[in-house]
């Protein structure tokens, strides 16, 4: 198979196959984007990387930072994690207030907002400046040293966030939360703001492939942590719609109000796409329609 060839292909056929679908328009900032933008990136465990259409151009990452402060809080300080943030998938939208309240505080998964801030919260109790960490890890593994904030998103997020605001204090009023609200909730806008293509984002996240080892061939994080944190992109990285996903496309993947997503097939690849239309559950209807014609015409689904 010739993956130039393929993902060419995908890139043709994506847009056509999700005309509809709404760009996310909370904020100014993410609603200006041309919504018919279309972008695929494969980066093969092997070092070669196949782009098409507009792999290149930057976009809002959104809850995709989540997947990464995630892999920082493991590495730091490894399973402690979990005696703050559950596992399991929601089944309610991913910035409920409801579901934390009937559980104690203890948010349902890391990659709701709740289960996101507590992430963000350990790893600024533990490792300190998150930041420059997610920073450095984005810029090292993709090899981008250009990957910043959008200082547009982010002064909207900052403004507009009352929901994850609640549920910030709402961890804290439950014991929950060991920094200061503000701190963490200053973390969490910044980190959503990050802009990324999705060349970028695919080897950013090639270490989820390759067992932990990142760009230098070094330990980005331990294997069995990878495995993890594959298993609950898996169950938990498309929001309500994580089930759906699984049956169409096969791969575990997290996704961003932004319209990117990141999918990894360990072994061998990881793919990124960005549309920004969004369908109901929030996911790039564009991303998913390309990433399930790339496992149905490679059969490189998990399953
Ligand atoms: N900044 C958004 C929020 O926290 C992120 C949403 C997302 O991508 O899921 O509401």
């Amino acid at each position: 198979m010739d993956m130039q060839t393929l993902v060419d292909d995908i890139a043709a056929y994506a847009g056509a196959a999700a005309p509809a679908g709404t760009v996310a328009d909370y904020i100014p900032g993410l609603s200006r984007v041309d919504p018919d933008r279309f972008g695929i990136a494969v980066a093969m465990n092997s070092g070669e990387v196949y782009t098409a259409g507009d792999a290149d151009i930057p976009f809002s990452i959104q809850s995709i930072s989540k997947l990464f402060t995630l892999a920082l809080a493991l590495d730091e300080d490894g399973d402690r994690l979990w005696t703050r943030v559950h596992r399991e998938p929601s089944g309610t939208p991913f910035n409920s207030l409801v579901q934390l309240e009937t559980e104690a505080g203890i948010p349902r998964n890391p990659f709701i907002n709740a289960g996101a801030l507590v992430v963000t919260d350990h790893l600024l109790d533990t490792a300190g400046d998150v930041r420059m960490r997610l920073l450095n890890l984005l810029r090292t593994e993709s090899g981008n040293s250009e990957i910043s904030v959008d200082p547009a998103v982010f002064a909207s997020e900052r403004e507009t966030g009352h929901r994850n605001a609640a549920l910030t204090h709402f961890l804290a009023s439950m014991g929950n939360l060991r920094g200061s609200v503000l701190e963490v909730l200053e973390t969490y806008f910044w980190q959503c703001s990050l802009e990324m293509s999705c060349r970028d984002l695919a080897l950013a996240g090639g270490f989820l492939a390759r067992g932990g080892v990142g760009a230098d061939g070094g330990a980005v994080l331990a294997p069995r942590q990878v495995k993890r944190i594959n298993a609950i992109m898996l169950t938990c990285g498309m929001y309500d719609a994580a089930g759906d996903f699984a049956y169409r496309v096969g791969l575990p993947a997290k996704s961003g109000v932004g319209g990117g997503i990141l999918a990894v097939i360990p072994g061998r690849c990881t793919i990124a796409v960005w549309g920004p239309r969004l369908d109901r559950s929030g996911n790039s209807a564009a991303g998913i329609a390309a990433l399930d014609e790339f496992t149905s015409r490679t059969g490189w689904s998990i399953f």
